[in-house]
């Protein structure tokens, strides 16, 4: 099945119980059980509900992995893929992970006893250094936020493998339509669908794929241990933004190429990151190893004063966290998403006063590229 039928006919297709073509919200929380322990194959709705398993059964598909599970947000997803390590358990991360996702391993994990390390994937050398005794995982989100720093997946899964270490990776920015991080040897695969997945700006929501049997029934385990499942009513809105995922994502990719090409030319704009960009230090691997390049790009605008310019004389670019939806928005690492990342931690890793950050929506590319020259010449 190629990806666009797949965005439509995969996971769970219809209700065998009515022929209705989408699978229904299920919102219930119980199941009867004929007798005790015979049921249908739900019994309560953390364990297990039908709109949330066919939102599972999807990503499972569209990763190409063993099994998925939905979480209440991204944070959510990934604090239980955490969940899967013991205190005195050590993960080599990206240096420019996700603002989050540095958090909750440097201020809650920690706490529990789970060790992490940050380091530039996208320099193997460095990654295998930062491997210890007790190293248990590699954990790489790829593209970054907010700068595009590419790792390449299988070269760091092939590191992770000899030293028997998993591999998790955060697709969040590339999204399965365009990367699919297990074909190339990770082990689990984690997004926040509350970005591209969702991609309307209305849902919160985590999503894990893992690629064994083993991990499968540990994650299940885990999940409903900790118990942080996404509702069966943000499952199903899920479950519809899939259906024009790969629209939305070529969309995007068209608008972002016009638009990398305006900020490149323009005066005003120092620096320009995006992938796609045949002098980005990575731009091969991007290129080897996703099928396009994403919306997201950041540009350093020298300044925090003409950054607030910028945010001040835009109207199509929404400010605002987040992205990866048919909006465009913007936004100032340094200020928001980056903001609970100490001040020189920020600045070796170049999240500048002056640098912002763009998710591409799919509105027309020529009103978009008018907004921005105005706010850059305003
Ligand atoms: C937003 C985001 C997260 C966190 O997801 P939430 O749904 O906000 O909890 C994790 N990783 C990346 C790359 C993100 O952009």
């Amino acid at each position: 099945m190629h990806k666009k039928t797949k965005l439509i006919h995969g996971g769970i297709v219809g209700d065998p119980h009515t022929g209705a073509v989408n699978t229904p919200i299920y919102q219930v929380s119980t199941y009867k059980q004929e007798k005790v322990g015979v049921f249908k194959g739900y019994e309560y709705s953390r364990t297990g509900n039908p709109t949330r398993y066919a939102l599972e059964e999807l990503i499972k598909d569209l990763e190409g992995g063993k099994a998925g599970f939905a979480f209440g947000s991204g944070m959510a997803a990934i604090t239980a893929v955490m969940m899967l390590f013991n205190s005195g358990d050590h993960v080599v991360l990206t240096d420019d992970v996700y603002g989050g996702t540095y958090r909750v391993m440097t201020k809650v994990l920690n706490r529990l006893g789970i060790e992490s390390t940050f380091v530039d994937t996208s320099n193997l050398k460095e990654l295998e250094a930062a491997i210890q005794d007790n190293t248990k995982a590699i954990y790489i989100e790829t593209p970054t936020n907010p700068l595009l720093k590419i790792t390449d997946i299988q070269q760091a899964s092939l590191i992770a493998k000899r030293r028997n270490l998993l591999t998790i990776v955060d697709n969040t920015f590339s999204t399965p339509y365009w990367q699919t991080p297990i074909s190339q040897g990770a082990d689990i695969v984690l997004h926040s669908a509350t970005k591209y997945i969702g991609g309307h700006s209305d849902v919160v929501a985590g999503l894990v794929v893992v690629n064994s049997d083993k991990l499968a029934e540990d994650m299940h385990f885990v999940q409903n241990s900790t118990g942080g499942v996404l509702g069966p009513q943000d499952s199903w809105l899920l479950m519809r933004g899939i259906k024009t995922l790969g629209l939305r994502m070529e969309a995007t990719e068209k608008n972002t190429r016009r638009i990398v090409e305006f900020l490149e030319s323009h005066p005003f704009v120092q620096k320009v990151y995006y992938p796609g960009l045949e002098d980005h230090p990575n731009h091969d691997i991007a290129k080897k190893q996703a099928g396009g390049f994403g919306g997201m790009v950041s540009f350093d605008v020298g300044s925090e004063e003409r950054a607030d310019q910028v945010l001040a004389n835009v109207k199509y670019f929404t400010l605002a966290e987040s992205l990866g939806a048919v909006e465009s928005l913007i936004s100032v690492p340094a200020r928001m998403t980056h903001a609970s990342i100490p001040a020189e931690r920020r600045a070796e890793l170049g999240i500048t006063d002056g640098l912002l950050r763009i998710s591409v929506g799919i509105e027309d590319v020529e009103d978009l590229i008018a907004d921005l020259k105005n706010g850059l010449e305003a």
